[in-house]
């Protein structure tokens, strides 16, 4: 791999890229795959421990973390929607529904495209902007796709999303209306995702950032900042338990890597946690491949509403596995109905609207507590990753009006009187 000789490349505390497979190191640049082993490569640092008092002084968004991400340390300069630092929910009538002790709800229907996306982008779109790659793009199962587009146009630069053809209309919609390019394919995320890995290399895409493919080592990374949130949020401590929705497995395994540098440097104290995660039935290959006590995830083809979640080759599956089994954690899975049930309980008993994701979370929280792989006396933290009005459908023939009347007391008393 040659290295990148632009001059003046900033990643701040980021000092090389490593490969997460065989250990090879290689230098910061828009390169994402071993030459050695083919291994998924992933930044490495020299980080140098903020003061809990510096990050409290920082901007209310990811940015208060820069010191640990590979971004200029001049937050100033840094490019986008300033994503993050979203709501910490304490969900007591949840946890009570569900006979729990203490549980909290990581919110991430706040972020400026109301998905955690915009966390991820942002910090590749920083990559993309010291490599010198003019039009930023990706592989999106439908939140990534909003996320690039509305945090391109902001910076000023082309962008090209490319998703599967049948993506719920509510996530097509908010993608188109950034303007840029958007390219529908027949066929399936992992079809998509092949294509644009094929299209790495391409004359055509020479200066194109594609975010979670040739950038992905930095997109990765912004998904740190989700464990880094929820310890500065508890008072500078970890959770005992967390659930995460696992598409690809990165946020996973990133809210893990978050959790053990906060120990390292001292800014936590390193107590135990179990990572969960979650995982739709209809596209489970994580959760599978658990079940199975293996390593090898075999893809499947996805079948479930939670399209957000509907990776069936999921890049970093095994590294998700790791983390479940080291944690002593686990990774479940729940049908489409339980999906649809929970993001009706998280609605009624909290009042926050997740999406198909947040169903699948919720569910599978359930399930862990039934199946008695999740302590309920445990303070635990359920991510919600995404916004139910982007995935309307889902829930469109399960809720209405309770009664529909003319504008009358008489009626109004028949409809709702006791
Ligand atoms: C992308 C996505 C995830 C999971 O992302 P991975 O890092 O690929 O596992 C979870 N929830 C929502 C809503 C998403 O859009
Ligand atoms: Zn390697």
């Amino acid at each position: 791999m040659t290295a990148v000789d632009a001059p003046a490349l900033d990643f701040g505390p980021a000092t090389h890229l490593t490969c997460r497979a065989c250990g090879e190191q290689y230098p910061l640049g828009a390169a994402y795959a071993c030459i050695e082993c083919f291994g998924p490569l992933e930044v490495g640092y020299q980080l140098a421990t903020p003061t809990r008092e510096q990050i409290a002084a920082g901007p209310p968004s990811i940015w208060r973390y820069a010191s640990l991400l590979p971004v200029p340390a001049d937050i100033a300069e840094l490019p986008g929607l300033h994503p993050g630092y979203t709501k910490l929910v304490r969900a007591d009538n949840l946890a009570r529904a569900l006979g729990m002790r203490r549980l909290w709800v990581k919110d991430d229907t706040g972020n400026p495209t109301h998905s955690f996306k915009d966390r991820v982008v942002a910090v590749a779109l920083s990559a993309a902007r010291q490599l010198g790659l003019r039009t930023l793009s990706c592989a999106s199962t439908g939140n990534l796709a909003n996320a690039v587009a509305a945090a391109a146009a902001r910076a000023g630069m082309d962008h090209v999303v490319v998703i599967p053809a049948d993506l719920e209309s509510g996530k097509v919609i908010t993608t188109a209306v950034y303007g840029g390019s958007l390219v529908a394919v027949q066929g399936t995320y992992d079809d998509v995702n092949r294509l644009c890995s094929e299209l790495i290399g391409d004359p055509l895409t020479s200066s194109w950032g594609f975010v979670n493919v040739n950038l992905r080592p930095y997109y990765a990374e912004g998904s740190k900042s989700l464990g880094y949130e929820v310890a500065e949020q508890l008072g500078w401590r970890l959770p005992q338990q967390v659930v995460i929705p696992v598409a690809s497995g990165s946020l996973l395994t990133k809210v893990d890597k978050a959790f053990r540098e906060l120990g390292t440097l001292g800014l936590v104290e390193a107590t135990p946690y179990r990572v969960f995660g979650a995982q739709a039935t209809g596209c489970s290959p994580v959760a599978q491949a658990f079940r199975a006590g293996i390593d090898v995830v075999r893809p499947v083809k996805p079948q479930t509403i939670a399209k957000s979640l509907a990776i069936g080759n999921p890049a970093d599956g095994p590294y998700a596995l790791d983390v479940a089994r080291r944690t002593g954690g686990a990774i479940a899975d729940v049908s489409d109905e339980e999906v649809v049930a929970g993001i009706r309980l998280l609605a009624e008993t909290e009042g926050i609207f997740a999406e198909t994701a947040g169903g699948v979370t919720v569910a599978t929280l359930q399930h862990l507590l039934a199946t008695g792989q999740l302590d309920p006396g445990a303070e635990t933290v359920v991510y919600n990753t995404g916004d139910g009005l982007k995935t309307l459908d889902a829930v469109a023939s399960q809720v209405g009006p309770t009664a529909t009347i003319a504008p009358s007391l008489e009626e109004f008393r028949a409809a709702l009187g006791g």
